[in-house]
């Protein structure tokens, strides 16, 4: 399952970009992926804080989170560019873009209660991704010396076919070097020579969701059984673990791949994934939805959607695709700064959102930000000549492309 995070910091000068491209506003910084001592123990400090201040970090990271993504926010982004030159869409994409999420094939070997795969039943699907299309994913992606994630993930479990994962992230390693490569996994197929298999192919971070059996009630206690079961099945240390009244989530100690762990009650943490698992969607979305700025998302099929949520196997989705990227003849360029531009104005603002969003909860803002959050975000498109943007937009639906 998805866990959104970012990766590493900012370093480009925006100015250098403008005028590369002739922009009309400033891009926002390129972030980078960082490494070396100073990084790992800074990132080791930074742990070791959040373990004995969760709901102060949190709260921090949470706030710093969101205004950097204000701060990002530029005309570009929130228009399409069908006639853009090629290099500006490049930049708007490089700018913005901190994960790429593609799966390397179908197959899920679980069908979770608050997964959308109780829905359409992955089981039994073996079709795997184009070689040659993710291959054009990644060679896009060199092509901007992306530094970002290119995480597997979505509805599918990476290890339920494990040599072809191997290829797809050794392609990804070759073609776009610089990428951080990930995985999200149930940990069913994990162990320790997968895991070491896995650095070796140039995966550089791993998430690991801990799901219990049907048959098992979530406590702080059995969550914590899991992690350390995780841990001994690997041979490895836990060296941070974090537990709210909801979820325990635990950092491993493994040379040269960042590995970490999370358990959440799922009664507590569910959301309705863009309106599929109704009994999550008893509330309103509060606020935007940084997604379709932040993430590119490909399913098995080459299929772009605006965000995680929304999936192409799925009737009750298929008026929300974003582009095809089976043939070849669009970029993911092109998507990002084309259909997805609609997608991003449906969602910049506080209020009231159209399906799927109204009442999907996916990274929404905590409470105590909105006031904090709605002020700079009003002062932000104000500054960027679009304060017409504060409010909620055209239904974000389109037709398909
Ligand atoms: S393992 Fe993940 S993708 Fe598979 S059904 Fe469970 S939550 Fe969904
Ligand atoms: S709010 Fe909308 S755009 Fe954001 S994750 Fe949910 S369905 Fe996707």
């Amino acid at each position: 399952m998805y866990e959104g995070r970012l990766v590493g910091e900012t370093i480009a000068p925006p100015q250098d970009k403008m005028k590369a491209t002739g922009l009309t506003t400033p891009l926002p910084p390129v972030r980078r992926g960082k490494a070396g001592v100073v990084y790992k123990v800074s990132r080791l400090i930074a742990r070791t804080t959040e373990s004995l201040m969760p709901e102060m970090v949190s709260r921090r990271r949470e706030r710093r989170d969101w205004e950097r993504w204000v701060h990002s926010l530029t005309p570009e982004l929130l228009m399409e560019l069908p006639e853009a030159a090629a290099e500006v869409k490049r930049q708007v994409f490089q700018a913005n873009v901190t994960r790429v999420e593609i799966e390397t094939h179908a197959k899920c070997n679980r069908v979770c209660s608050f997964c959308p795969n109780v829905i359409m039943d992955r089981r039994m699907n073996n079709t795997v991704a184009d070689a040659a299309m993710l291959d054009r994913v990644f060679d896009e992606l060199g092509s901007i010396d992306y530094q970002r994630q290119i995480c597997v993930a979505r509805y599918s479990e990476p290890l339920t076919n494990k040599q072809y994962l191997y290829e797809r992230l050794a392609a990804a390693r070759v073609r776009a070097p610089r990428a951080v490569l990930a995985i999200t996994t149930n940990t069913d197929y994990l162990t320790a020579t997968v895991l070491k298999q896995l650095r070796d192919v140039g995966l550089n971070t791993m998430y690991m969701s801990l799901y219990l059996r049907d048959n098992e009630r979530w406590s702080l206690e059995l969550a914590r059984t899991y992690s350390n079961r995780l841990a001994k099945k690997l041979g490895v240390r836990i060296l941070t673990q974090r537990e709210t009244p909801v979820s325990v989530q635990c950092t491993y100690e493994y040379a040269g791949v960042e590995l970490s762990s999370t358990c959440h009650n799922w009664d507590e943490y569910g959301i309705d994934r863009g309106g599929l698992i109704q009994i999550y969607s008893q509330q309103g979305r509060l606020g935007p939805c940084r997604d379709p700025f932040q993430t590119f998302v490909i399913d098995y099929n080459g299929t772009v959607t605006p965000c995680c949520c929304v999936r192409s196997d799925l009737a009750e989705h298929s008026k929300f695709l974003m582009g095809d990227l089976s043939s070849g003849e669009t970029s993911i360029f092109d998507v990002y700064a084309g259909r997805l531009a609609a997608w991003r104005r449906g969602v910049v603002s506080f209020g009231k959102k159209s399906s799927p969003c109204s009442s999907c909860r996916h990274r929404d803002i905590r409470e105590d930000l909105v006031v904090p959050i709605a002020t700079v975000l009003e002062n932000q498109l104000q500054r960027i000549g679009r304060p017409d943007f504060h409010q909620p937009s055209a239904p974000v639906s389109s037709p398909r492309w």
